[in-house]
């Protein structure tokens, strides 16, 4: 296998942060990982790339604002404070991204555009028109009406597979999650010192899943199960996607370069 892998031709990408990259343990914005964020995703644009951002933290920026701690367990108070939340983050990134002269929009999604064709097409058709003008999108599920009803579904669940489902919406070549961990590992690392980084993985069996263990941080979410369902799918659509560690945003340069950094999903 050569040294670099072959990332040249992606064109599309889409970006995922979770709530551990930009939140800090104490509650705070962490404004480095920000900064970072917004500086590399404007110059992958400046490159001639079209970027998508599921960017998740508007809970944890929320909790921030009231003084929480710990996030509540009822629902209405999570939506309430994604409430709080989204629209500071927004604000930050507005800030940060117009720094390097990069072009933002916000879009909240419910998982219900996807059985609609109607719908799932006007997603597609603003995507694409906003990536066609070289404006980054920032997409989360639009926490305040989201729900989970047998007869009313429209929450992804998770960003984790917000962010696969996006992938598919436009097309895109390339899924990158950043999440607090430099991969995906032989054994939940947190718990086992001798875990091993997992370079490149073509398939999600049940070995696999045996290797994911539960959640990380206590702001994130998803855990490593969420994010092996949205690796199904990336594979399932034959797109790409590479796990890294967000705590250095640049990294995303070298994952684009073609480094091998953090864990590569690709179908062989
Ligand atoms: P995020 O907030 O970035 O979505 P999560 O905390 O939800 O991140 O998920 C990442 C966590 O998953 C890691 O910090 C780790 O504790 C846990 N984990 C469980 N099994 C594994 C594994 N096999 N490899 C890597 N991380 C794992």
């Amino acid at each position: 296998m050569s040294e670099k892998r072959q990332l040249d031709d992606v064109k599309r990408v889409v970006v995922k942060v979770g709530t551990s990259t930009l939140i800090h343990a104490n509650g705070q914005i962490n404004l480095h990982a920000l900064d970072q964020l917004c500086f590399v995703l404007s110059g992958l644009v400046n490159e001639g790339k079209q970027v998508v951002l599921v960017s998740s933290g508007a809970i944890g920026v929320g909790m921030g604002q009231v003084g929480l701690s710990t996030r509540p367990d009822e629902i209405p108070a999570q939506q309430a404070l994604a409430s709080i939340g989204q629209g500071l983050l927004m604000t930050i990134y507005q800030q940060r991204f117009s720094t390097y002269g990069q072009k933002i929009s916000q879009v909240l999604l419910t998982h219900d555009v996807l059985d609609y064709p109607t719908s799932k097409q006007n997603v597609f058709n603003t995507l694409d028109t906003l990536l066609k003008w070289g404006v980054i999108p920032i997409i989360n599920e639009n926490d305040t009406i989201a729900v989970d009803e047998l007869d009313h579904h429209t929450k992804f669940g998770d960003n984790d597979q917000l962010s696969a489902i996006v992938a598919d919406i436009v097309d895109a070549d390339l899924l990158i999650m950043l999440s607090d961990i430099d991969g995906f590992f032989n054994k939940n690392p947190q718990k086992h010192k001798d875990a091993k980084l997992i370079a490149e993985i073509n398939k999600i069996d049940a070995d696999v899943v045996k290797k994911a263990g539960g959640k990380g941080s206590k702001f994130g979410t998803g855990g490593m199960m969420t994010k092996l369902k949205a690796a199904k799918r990336i594979l399932k659509h034959d797109r790409m996607m590479v796990l890294a560690n967000g705590a250095d945003p640049a990294v995303i340069f070298k994952i684009m370069h073609g480094d091998k950094i953090g864990t590569l999903f690709r179908k062989k």
